[in-house]
C-alpha cells in the first residue's frame, strides 16, 4: 500500500528571525518621579503615606528599541524596600547591565550575578526587558507571558484603615462602581474597631456578590487575629497577611474560621512554594515588584495553577508602567483564580501616557493591546535622568 505524504505550507514567506543579540542592552537610564497621594494620606497598619517617589528604568537595546520599567515601594515601612534603596540597587547594577541579554533567563542570571536580593529593583529592569521584547516582536507582554485569557481584568478596591462608618460608606460606593472584590485595611489600632469596621462593611456589601478581604498588613498579634476570626464567623472574608511572621501564621492557621492568604511574607518563589506545598496558604496577595518582576511572576502563576490557589497580580504602588505590567500578567491568569489586579491609579493624579494610560472602569481594567506594555510614557514628565550609561 502506498503512503501519501502531504507536505506542509511553503516556508518562503517566513518572517525574519529576530536575534537575541540585537536585543542586548546598549543604554540604561534611571529617572525619579513624584507620585503624590490624592486625598491623602493612604493609611495602612505600618503608617500613613502622603507622597511616593517612583523609580523608572529606560532600557535601550542595540537595535534602538526602548523598554520601560518602574518600581515604587509604598514608603519605607511597608516592606523590606524603599525608594532610595531602589535607586541604589539599580545604580549598583547599571554598569554591569550594559551588553547584557534582555531575554528573561539570561537577564535575571546577570542581575543575580551583580547583586544579591533586591527583587523590587530587579523587577523594574525585568519589566523594561519585557516591554522591549514585546516591542521588538510586535506582540503584547501578555502574549510573551503565554497569552491572555481575558481582555477585561478584574481589579479590587482597597479601603485604607478608616473609621467603621467611613469604611462602610466607601464600600457602598465601590460596590456601585462594579468592583468584584473589596479589601479592607485593618490593624494598627484596637482590634474592636477593626471588627466593627468589618461588620459595617459587610452590612452594605452583603448580597452584592462582592468578595471581601480583611488585610491586617502584618499589624495584628495572634491574639487579635483569633478574636477577629472567632467574632466574625458569619462574614466570608479571607484573612490576608494578618500577622508579622510565617511562624505566627502557622500558629493560628488551624484555629481560624477563614481562609488565609499570604502577602508580605511571600517574599520569593521559594517561600510561595513552601506555603503552597505545606498548605499554609489558601491563596496569595502577590506583588510583581516583591517577587522580582514578570519572569518570576510567571513561575508563581503556574505554581498557583498547579495547586489551584487564587491570587492577586499587583504591586505596592506605581504609575502606568507598573499598572500595565500587573494587568498583562493578570490577564494570563485563569479568571477563576484571579483575585484582581490592584492599581494605585485611584490614588494618584493622571497618567504617564495620556492616550493609552491604564484606567479602572467599573472595577475592571482593559488589557492594553499595543506591543510591549502597550503604553508609551511621556518622558518629559520625568525630567532629566538621574543616571545614564
Ligand atoms: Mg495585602
Amino acid at each position: 500500500m502506498e503512503t501519501t505524504i502531504t507536505r506542509g505550507a511553503s516556508v518562503r514567506s517566513a518572517p525574519p528571525i529576530r536575534s537575541a543579540a540585537g536585543g542586548r542592552i546598549a543604554e540604561v537610564h534611571l529617572y525619579l518621579h513624584d507620585l503624590p497621594v490624592k486625598d491623602g494620606p493612604y493609611r495602612i497598619a505600618s503608617g500613613d503615606v502622603w507622597a511616593l517617589t517612583t523609580t523608572l528604568v529606560k532600557l535601550v537595546a542595540e537595535d534602538g528599541t526602548v523598554g520601560w520599567g518602574e518600581t515604587c515601594p509604598v514608603g519605607p515601612t511597608y516592606a523590606e524596600a524603599h525608594a532610595k534603596g531602589a535607586l541604589a540597587a539599580l545604580t549598583q547594577m547599571a554598569p554591569g547591565l550594559i551588553g547584557a541579554e534582555t531575554l528573561p533567563v539570561p537577564l535575571h542570571a546577570r542581575m543575580d550575578a551583580l547583586l544579591h536580593g533586591h527583587n523590587y529593583a530587579k523587577a523594574a529592569v525585568d519589566i523594561a526587558a519585557h516591554d522591549l521584547w514585546g516591542k521588538r516582536l510586535g506582540v503584547s507582554v501578555s502574549d510573551l507571558l503565554g497569552g491572555a485569557l481575558t481582555d477585561r481584568v478584574a481589579s479590587y478596591y482597597s479601603i485604607g484603615v478608616a473609621e467603621p462608618d467611613e469604611a462602610a460608606r466607601i464600600a457602598a460606593e465601590t460596590a456601585r462602581e462594579g468592583y468584584p472584590r473589596l479589601q479592607v485595611k485593618l490593624g494598627g489600632r484596637p482590634v474592636e474597631q477593626d471588627i466593627e469596621a468589618l461588620r459595617k462593611v459587610w452590612e452594605v456589601i452583603r448580597g452584592t456578590g462582592m468578595r471581601l478581604a480583611a488585610d491586617g498588613n502584618r499589624g495584628w498579634t495572634t491574639r487579635d487575629v483569633l478574636r477577629v476570626t472567632r467574632e466574625c464567623p458569619d462574614i466570608p472574608f479571607v484573612l490576608e497577611q494578618p500577622c508579622q511572621t510565617i511562624e505566627d501564621l502557622v500558629k493560628i492557621r488551624g484555629l481560624c474560621h477563614h481562609a488565609l492568604y499570604l502577602d508580605e511574607n511571600a517574599i520569593s518563589l521559594d517561600v510561595a512554594i513552601t506555603a503552597a506545598g505545606t498548605g499554609l496558604a489558601d491563596g496569595f496577595g502577590m506583588k510583581v515588584g516583591r517577587i522580582g518582576g514578570l519572569h518570576p511572576m510567571r513561575g508563581f502563576r503556574d505554581l498557583c495553577a498547579a495547586r489551584n490557589l487564587p491570587h492577586t497580580c499587583d504591586d505596592s504602588w506605581g504609575g502606568d508602567i507598573v499598572a500595565a505590567a500587573c494587568v498583562h500578567i493578570a490577564a494570563t491568569v485563569d479568571p477563576v483564580r484571579m483575585e484582581g489586579a490592584w492599581l494605585a491609579a485611584p490614588y494618584i493624579e493622571g497618567n504617564y501616557d495620556q492616550e493609552n494610560g491604564i484606567v479602572i472602569r467599573g472595577g475592571h481594567i482593559a488589557r492594553p493591546t499595543g506591543p510591549g506594555l502597550g503604553i508609551t510614557p511621556d518622558e518629559a514628565m520625568f525630567g532629566s535622568p538621574v543616571l545614564s550609561m
